[in-house]
């Protein structure tokens, strides 16, 4: 039988009256003057009956508090089964739970918080494995290793074993390690998909930024290359006054701190002055009484007679 018809039967008499029995155990369950009006009682099945009263809790606006009370077959003492507080239709409710994991956000960490990586992490893939079986005529293949070996047993004459080689010369882990590759895990494809379409978002062609630019960052003289597959497509911004300085850019972003998009202006040569301010001009007063000619003697004498 159906829930909605279990619903739809007409609740049993003996525990549909039993009201206050049911408010008894709703305020022994509840503070003292929580428990409301009662509300309705609903069938939940043969001489099962749930009874809802108000909830008058402030923080609990809508929920109702649900005594569910039962009889047995051709008993009259109606029993108690069980008190509960429900959210009604109207109940206010706390947002759905999500995970942190899901709720994190960029820039969320802090210093000394730890973000754990889930082990099937899209974003990366195994490295190096120590369990790849290389070709023969790999240099890191097993072979090439007692090759190795054995050169070491000439050059030191003494057992290979006795060497405290770990690992061993010519295996693949000491290959790896000497090539940097030593990671558990490196960045897989999707890994890198969403790395690139992240940053190309935030410092890609589309940006008003890069609109805007007199020039592209390809061929900018502040651009760090990077390496591996993505420096087809993006660099490190090394401008110290541009926007993006420490931030990987795509080539085709591009700022108006451009190296060579506006050349700095020579400084102003100032012109010879016209009249020469530096040098002290005689000039006499008045010209000579006996020749008109002028005076030669200094203006301060001339005042000094005057
Ligand atoms: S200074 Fe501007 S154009 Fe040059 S690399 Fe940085 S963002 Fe690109």
């Amino acid at each position: 039988m159906s829930a909605a018809t279990t619903r739809s039967r007409t609740p049993d008499r003996l525990c549909a009256e039993a009201v206050e029995l049911a408010r008894t155990a709703a305020e022994e369950a509840a503070a003292p003057g929580i428990v409301g009006a009662h509300v309705e009682a609903v069938s939940e099945g043969d001489r099962v009956v749930t009874h809802f009263f108000e909830c008058k809790e402030p923080g609990y606006r809508g929920w109702r508090w649900a005594v569910t009370v039962a009889r047995a077959s051709r008993a009259k003492v109606v029993t108690l089964d069980e008190t509960v507080l429900l959210p009604g239709s109207d109940a206010l409710l706390a947002p759905e739970w999500v995970p942190w994991s899901e709720r994190l956000r960029p820039g969320d960490m802090g210093p000394g918080d730890l973000l754990p990586t889930e082990a099937d992490d899209l974003r990366l893939e195994p490295g190096y494995s120590g369990e790849d079986t290389p070709p023969p005529n790999s240099p890191v293949s097993e072979e090439m290793a007692e090759l190795v070996e054995a050169e070491d047993a000439e050059v030191t004459d003494g057992p290979v074993a006795a060497l405290p080689l770990v690992p061993t010369r010519g295996s693949i882990a000491a290959v790896a390690e000497e090539l940097g590759m030593r990671r558990a895990r490196v960045l897989s494809r999707y890994g890198l998909h969403v790395a690139a379409d992240r940053w190309e978002e935030g410092f890609g062609a589309k940006t008003p930024m890069a609109q805007a630019a007199p020039a592209s960052c390809v061929s900018c003289g502040f651009l760090v290359p990077l390496a591996g597959s993505l420096k087809q497509a993006f660099g490190v911004c090394a401008n110290e006054f541009g926007p993006a300085d420490g931030r990987v850019v795509s080539l085709a972003y591009g700022c108006g701190g451009h190296s060579e998009a506006a050349v700095m202006p020579k400084p102003i040569r100032p012109s010879p002055h016209v009249f020469d301010s530096m040098n002290v001009d005689v000039l006499p007063l008045r010209p000579a009484a006996d020749s008109g000619s002028v005076d030669s003697s200094g203006p301060d004498e001339e005042l000094g007679h005057s």
